[in-house]
């Protein structure tokens, strides 16, 4: 509690050491309890302009803070209008209003482009995704994207970037009354699971888990596996590495095993 108080119910959410929130780039959230309700808001979405230090997300605290103790927080959502009807207008407000505030706007305006125009596979005539009522899109019709998405060798966190896109957009939807439900929950349930992901960093937690790799492999896999471990660098990387010289005899070993990896007809 006094921490709170220190900071003026100003918080961060990024994994940044506390001391570096002053510099660090990440969004200020806001905390407050007032008449037995708790308020924990983000000070970006509140605020109707970017929060880029510590004295603009106490400015803005106080404004809230003064708002909600007069009772005027929230401020009534404007009524949405009607014309709404398919994914394709939805998504064009979305990116207006939100999107166009995002680091991720562009790149948010391509991957809604390749939903717009994805085909509903089996749709005789042809149906767009984008042509689909907003308030009609299914959990069918986002699986059948996600699976043709694999099957031309999108990654896991490829697919679910563009999950989380949808899935965000749908609750934004919700929040500002412009759809009343979202494919991604059955009641309050997900139904949509995000695909697993690789880590890209994964580190062995145990130095025998490091050495029952090595032992598990032949002696060429082996002295890749031993080089890639030392140095970090990827498969492709290793096998050309150049000749060696000035290496040490080590090393020398490992190329030549390398070089014998790579064309072992030679
Ligand atoms: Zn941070």
């Amino acid at each position: 509690m006094e921490s709170r108080q220190r900071n003026h119910g100003l918080r961060k959410r990024c994994s940044c050491p506390r001391k570096l929130w002053a510099k660090c780039q990440h969004a200020w959230h806001f905390n407050f309890r007032w008449r037995g309700k708790s308020y924990r808001l983000s000070l970006e979405k509140e605020a109707d302009h970017p929060i880029t230090n510590r004295d603009e997300a106490r400015a803005e605290a106080d404004r809230l803070r003064a708002a909600i103790r007069a009772g005027k927080y929230p401020v009534p959502v404007e009524p949405a209008p009607t014309a709404v009807t398919t994914f394709r207008q939805f998504a064009d407000i979305w990116l207006a209003r939100e999107g166009s505030r995002l680091a991720s706007g562009a790149i948010d305006k391509y991957r809604l482009k390749l939903f717009n125009d994805f085909v509903l596979p089996g749709t005789n005539p042809p149906v767009m995704f984008g042509d689909k009522p907003v308030g009609g899109v299914a959990l069918g019709d986002i699986e059948a994207w996600r699976e043709a998405r694999r099957k031309i060798g999108r990654s896991p966190v490829t697919i679910n970037h563009d999950l989380k896109l949808l899935r965000k957009m749908f609750n934004w939807g919700i929040r500002k009354g412009y759809v009343e439900r979202t494919p991604f929950k059955i009641g309050t349930e997900p139904a949509i699971l995000l695909d697993r992901e690789t880590p890209r960093n994964k580190r062995f937690e145990a130095e025998d888990l490091e050495q029952r790799l090595i032992d598990a492999a032949g002696p060429h896999l082996r002295a890749v596996i031993i080089a890639m471990l030392e140095t970090a660098c990827r498969p492709g990387e290793i096998l050309s590495l150049p000749g060696g010289e000035g290496l040490g005899y080590r090393w020398r070993r490992l190329l030549s095993v390398c070089r014998s990896v790579r064309s072992p007809a030679a």
